[in-house]
């Protein structure tokens, strides 16, 4: 068992000073994996005075030294590959394959997509005889979800200390372990004393003081609509920047002139990939009325070739949800779509064959799905996918966007006119047309209720500065 019952606090392990602990659940076993601390207040006290002793120091570190930091880090975590992997394969459930070709790899490119936004950033800029300085806003208060354990934390850890402002992280309870090898990277890359503090625990205990915390400067968090509505509140008191990433429904609207094999191909993929646990899951399958039922059987047969099972097992392609409770969610929305009256199509409730250990779904397949139904509105965070026919593009993109969500959209088709159209009218932060592989320098976001900023890249070294402006500086 893994047991980590310490709090990394101005570069030291130290106790916790609840004495309390959480047990981190495998999900594919339902058996305890491991233990960590569960923080209270004053650990957070102790962690954003460590982080607040730092922050002038850290904040006038000279670009080059912030660099060599990021290279260092990048060479020190690519020594843990395999305890990464391992971590994510056992706390999260991910099959192992994807733990490193998706988790472990996404981890890393965020520190050379900051290390890499620096070498072009301009921290400084001339306007006649002012002068535009962006500078670290001060300590940072980082709450992440369990969905991408090392891809939420590397984003936001390595455009913070890009920017120059230093961290208190509160990872997810549910997966803390990738977060502690975090902290040993850290420690191993010598990032100096107090500029990375990580508090383990759950919301109430950690998430709420650091998000109240008066020497806190900023709050980026990720997670659902209703925790991120809560942290909100508590920065409101005093003004906290607050960066956002919430949740998603995003629509996926497959045009009449597509290849529909590889349409239904990629269309499976954007619902089973991580079990369904994707901000960013494409959910709402937008089909024309004529290829429905070309379409749906074709995304059946995709869905049967789903290996669902053991994450260490190398054939398995989907791991179990992440706990009981998402189980319970996932397997409620499925009797509440039927109850709607939308038409089962492929798989439903109960565990695949077999499986009876561990929090395994089905890969499940509504059709008829009317976009009223809470179905298509809400987000279900499992590997369900709501089939809806349009008949025209108007009606397509009205459908897309009617929902409060804004964080993604994907389109797929041959008509280039009608592919930039359907893009440039869908609400979201990133729309992808015909399944191009993503770019860790393109910015990530929400609009309407997905969220507030934007992340990744230089635009997530943005979220972390504040801009001042001298006026008469070369006068
Ligand atoms: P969650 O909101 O339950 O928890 C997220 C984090 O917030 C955890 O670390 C949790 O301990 C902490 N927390 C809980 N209550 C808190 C409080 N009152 N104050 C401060 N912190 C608190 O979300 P989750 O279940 O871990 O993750 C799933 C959700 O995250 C989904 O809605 C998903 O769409 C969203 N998500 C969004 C993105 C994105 O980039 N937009 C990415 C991944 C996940």
């Amino acid at each position: 068992m893994e047991t980590y019952t310490k709090q990394y606090i101005n570069g030291e392990w130290i106790d916790s000073m609840s004495g309390e602990t959480i047990d981190v659940i495998n999900p594919a076993t339902e058996e305890v994996y491991g233990k960590i601390a569960k923080g209270n207040s004053e650990d957070v006290d102790k962690a954003v005075e460590a982080a607040d002793a730092v922050y002038l120091t850290f904040r006038n570190m000279p670009v080059e030294d912030r660099k060599n930091m990021l290279d260092r880090i990048v060479t020190e975590y690519e020594n843990r590959k395999d305890d990464i992997i391992k971590a994510i394969t056992s706390e999260l459930g991910s099959p192992k394959s994807k733990s490193e070709n998706v988790h472990y790899e996404m981890g890393l490119t965020h520190f050379k997509a900051a290390r890499d936004a620096l070498d072009d950033f301009q921290f400084e800029e001339r306007r006649g005889d002012a002068l535009v300085v962006k500078e670290a806003i001060g300590v940072a208060g980082l709450i992440t979800p369990w969905n991408f354990p090392t891809n939420q934390t590397s984003l936001k850890l390595s455009a913070a200390m890009a920017a120059g402002s230093p961290v208190v992280l509160k990872p997810s309870e549910e997966t803390p372990f990738a977060a502690i090898i975090l902290a040993e990277i850290f420690d191993a890359a010598g990032v100096p004393k107090g500029v990375f503090n990580l508090v383990n625990g759950d919301g109430e205990g950690v998430g709420t003081p650091l998000s109240g915390h008066p020497k806190v400067r900023m709050m980026s968090f990720t997670g659902s609509g209703p925790t991120g509505s809560k942290i909100m509140e508590k920065a409101s008191q005093d003004f906290k920047r607050v960066a956002l990433e919430l949740g998603g429904k995003s629509p996926y609207i497959i045009l009449d002139d597509v290849d529909i094999d590889k349409a239904a191909r990629s269309a499976v993929q954007k619902v089973v990939n991580n079990t369904g646990q994707v901000c960013t899951a494409g959910t709402r399958t937008l089909i024309p009325a004529s290829i429905k039922d070309e379409f749906i059987k074709k995304a059946k047969q995709y869905m049967h070739e789903v290996v669902v099972g053991d994450p260490n097992d190398e054939t398995t392609t989907m791991g179990p949800v992440i706990s009981k409770k998402q189980f319970d969610q996932v397997q409620s929305y499925i009797d509440i779509g039927e109850k709607e009256g939308a038409k089962l199509y492929y798989g439903g409730t109960g565990k695949p064959d077999g499986l009876d250990k561990g929090y395994f779904a089905k890969p499940t397949i509504f059709t008829d799905v009317d976009n009223k139904m809470q179905i298509a509105q809400e987000e279900i965070f499992g590997p369900v996918m709501s089939v809806l026919t349009y008949k025209d593009l108007g009606e397509a993109i009205e459908i897309a966007n009617d929902t409060k969500y804004g964080l993604a959209g994907y389109v797929m088709g041959n008509d280039k006119a009608s592919l930039k159209k359907i893009a440039r009218s869908i609400e979201a932060g990133t729309v992808g047309i015909n399944d191009v592989p993503g770019q860790s320098d393109l910015p990530f976001g929400g609009y309407k209720q997905s969220g507030l900023g934007r992340e990744w890249g230089d635009f997530g070294i943005e979220e972390f500065l504040e801009v001042k402006t001298i006026k008469g500086y070369f006068a």
